[in-house]
């Protein structure tokens, strides 16, 4: 291949910067010339397409967001779509393209794949929601911010004895919340892959202020429902304690990414170059148990699931590399944490 493209789409994520750098450095020391798509699909499409030097990328590993913009770009679902991508690519010389997103923008390089133009998926996107890798690229700056705030709002709960409902992103995966409640001794945590009942969680709040405790945080994953309806059910239940809701909202997927996210971002934009030079599309690049792997690029959803319960409520693992699983596990164990 003499010339790849790389482009960022659906929501952004900090890491993106890095592996946008790490695909053109790599690529420039194979001899591939690299290309910038800018606000993912859309700009394929309209032709935003423009050539990468090694200079283009300097000062940008540890800068949050991405500088070739994401966008949401729904007509690329559209065969329409995909071929006036294609036109573009190719009037730009375009071999093969690294994408870097989540599903739905895993998706596009399938179609891009299909239609004889190579693509390589990288997973972006803070919610660590993606098949064929434990962590992805944001996830543990998003989750680092989170922790952070909680630890903030401990100190004013603490001094005025409040409950605290911090409601975090993850719409259907509740890895950030999980996370989130165990690094910042979170009370309760309740995430979209459980079912849980109000009347459990105000018990839980009672019984922590008769033992003396001085304040409560409960984390909420988005999925599950809002905070603020979260607090009217929670009342409805019977809690009488001074409760507040803290929507943590984009701030999650802002700031310098972790140094985590920085290698993972490098170390598999690298890879991706790797693939697409020996010609190799239609996978997703991951890490599992700290390696890099490729898995096909569509990977069926329930792989990635942490774990499901049976009908007796026994555990069901589904992914063994999910480190979630242990987590999952660790606040089963531990009597001052709760998961709904
Ligand atoms: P994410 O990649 O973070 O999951 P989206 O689901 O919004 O975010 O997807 C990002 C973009 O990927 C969409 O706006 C669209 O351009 C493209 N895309 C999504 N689904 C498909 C699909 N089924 N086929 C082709 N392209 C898709």
């Amino acid at each position: 291949m003499k010339r790849i493209a790389v482009l960022t789409s659906g929501g952004d994520a900090p890491g993106m910067n890095a592996a946008i750098r790490a695909v053109v450095r790599k690529a420039i020391s194979e001899g591939i010339e690299v290309y910038g798509i800018n606000h993912g699909y859309a700009g394929m499409v309209a032709g935003d397409i423009f050539p990468l030097t090694a200079g283009s990328v300097s000062d940008l590993v540890g800068r949050g967001g991405t500088f070739l913009y994401s966008a949401r770009f729904p007509e690329f679902a559209q065969l329409e779509g995909q071929l006036a991508g294609i036109e573009q690519l190719k009037k730009h010389g375009i071999e093969g393209v690294v994408v870097i997103g989540g599903d739905g923008s895993y998706h596009g390089a399938m179609r891009l794949t299909e239609h004889g133009f190579p693509a390589v998926g990288l997973p972006g996107t803070i919610d660590n929601d993606i098949v064929g890798t434990d962590y992805t690229i944001g996830f543990d700056t998003a989750v680092s911010t989170v922790v952070d705030a909680i630890d903030k709002i401990r100190d004013t709960s603490s001094s005025h004895h409040r409950t605290f409902i911090v409601e975090v992103m993850g719409r259907n995966a509740g890895d950030i919340a999980l996370w989130s409640a165990i690094a910042a001794g979170a009370d309760d945590v309740c995430i979209p892959e459980r079912e849980f009942k109000f009347e459990n969680v105000v018990n839980n709040i009672k019984k922590g202020y008769e033992k003396g405790k001085n304040h409560h945080i409960i984390v909420l994953a988005e999925g599950v429902m809002s905070g603020q309806e979260f607090a009217m059910k929670l009342k409805a239940a019977g809690d009488d304690s001074d409760l507040r809701v803290a929507v943590l909202g984009h701030i999650q997927r802002g700031g310098s990414p972790t140094v985590r996210d920085r290698v993972i971002a490098s170390r598999m934009g690298a890879r991706a170059v790797e693939l697409l030079r020996d010609g190799i599309g239609g996978v997703a690049v991951g890490i599992q148990k700290e390696v890099l792997v490729e898995s096909p690029i569509l990977g069926k959803a329930e792989d990635n699931a942490l774990f499901s319960l049976g009908a007796d409520g026994e555990i069901i693992v589904n992914n063994p590399h999910k480190a979630d699983l242990e987590l999952y596990l660790l606040n089963r164990d531990m009597n001052n944490l709760n998961l709904y």
